[in-house]
């Protein structure tokens, strides 16, 4: 009888931003990932009296880091009645994923996210700063460049996993990445950030190093960073109104969607550093200042898809990939 490790992925109940954890059960080859259990008391989802907190595995994928037939499982969380955790986000997006399904809702989402060396970005002087912001962005050089070695196995175990994963590039703060994962669906793309990112813990750890979704990683003159979320429905993909439709539809949620949009925002969006403040809303063509950007090419092509920039890269995908499907599609 042959056995493979399943490693099971999770989200936990820590405030105000979830975590990531995981755990390895042993299953015989052939068989599928069961449904599994953890201590919810050490994960801030149970109290100690009543611990017992119910995974079940939603999508399971190809372990790059331990090869052969061994599988990473993402899990939601269910209480013991089997239904959904509080903290399980999964099952709400689901819902309205299916609700507006003949929309066929496409995501594309930009995550940023910046690698430490203990309290400090990788490759940063342990005194001091590096040169201010300029050269950094897609830059190429020792001098520039923070980190590549992890970048690299990082997307190559993204697509061993047979993630979306669509592009990375080295971002305008030193030592600031970006992955992007989509256009596929709400559910498919916020699960597969979540695998994105736990395989970026994963593999930076390999190397030493550890990787931060914090918004604003360091204070002053720094880019932050976000998780620019771009998205379409078949009727943007077809035409242009519909995409004005879905930029003034955001903006009349906008005071709905900003608390959801990762703790700290009000670091991040100050109106500099390529943000449009959080207490208002604009959007514009090219305007990477707006809360909303329509890339130039689509105003060109009369259809596609708009990015909106307002995401920090601490956000839960299942959030606000449910807030931006139930905002737009209510009024497309
Ligand atoms: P930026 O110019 O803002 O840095 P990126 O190239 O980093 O843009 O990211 C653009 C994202 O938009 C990618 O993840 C891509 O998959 C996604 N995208 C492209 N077309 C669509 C579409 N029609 N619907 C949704 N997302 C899309
Ligand atoms: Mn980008
Ligand atoms: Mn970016
Ligand atoms: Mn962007």
């Amino acid at each position: 009888m042959g056995l493979y490790k399943a490693e099971y992925i999770w989200i936990d109940g820590a405030e105000p931003t979830p975590k990531l954890r995981s755990k390895t059960k042993i299953v015989e080859t052939g068989k599928e990932p069961p449904i599994w259990g953890f201590d919810g008391s050490s994960t801030n989802q149970a109290v100690g009296h009543a611990s017992d907190c119910v995974l079940k595995p939603v999508r399971v994928v190809p372990d790059p880091v331990r090869g052969g037939d061994n599988k990473l499982v993402m899990c939601e969380v269910l209480l013991t009645d089997m239904t959904p955790h509080p903290t399980n986000t999964r099952a709400a997006l689901v819902e309205v994923a299916k609700k507006f399904e003949k929309y066929e809702m496409w995501f594309g989402i930009e995550q940023e996210y910046t690698f430490m060396d203990g309290v400090k970005p990788l490759g940063w002087p342990s005194n001091g700063f590096p040169a201010p912001q300029f050269g950094y962005y897609c830059g190429v050089g020792a001098d520039e460049v923070f980190g590549r070695d992890i970048v690299e196995d990082h997307l190559e175990a993204c697509l061993e996993a047979g993630l979306m994963i669509a592009g990375i590039n080295a971002e305008v703060m030193p030592a600031q990445w970006e992955f992007q994962i989509g256009p596929c669906g709400p559910v498919q793309c916020s699960d597969d950030l979540w695998l994105a990112r736990w395989l970026l813990y994963r593999i930076a750890e390999e190397h030493g190093a550890s990787a931060t979704l914090s918004p604003k990683p360091v204070k002053g003159d720094w880019n932050g960073a976000g998780a620019h979320t771009n998205f379409s429905t078949k009727q943007m993909r077809e035409s242009y109104d519909p995409c004005v439709a879905a930029a003034k539809a955001l903006g009349e949620q906008h005071a709905l969607h900003i608390p959801h949009y990762g703790h700290g925002i009000e670091e991040r969006l100050t109106g500099k550093h390529e943000t449009c403040s959080y207490k208002e809303f604009k959007y514009g063509v090219s305007d990477r200042g707006a809360s909303v950007r329509i890339p130039w090419q689509v105003a060109q092509d009369k259809k596609g898809y708009i990015e909106d920039r307002r995401p920090c890269a601490n956000i839960d995908p299942y959030t606000v990939t449910r807030l931006i499907t139930n905002t737009v599609c209510s009024k497309l």
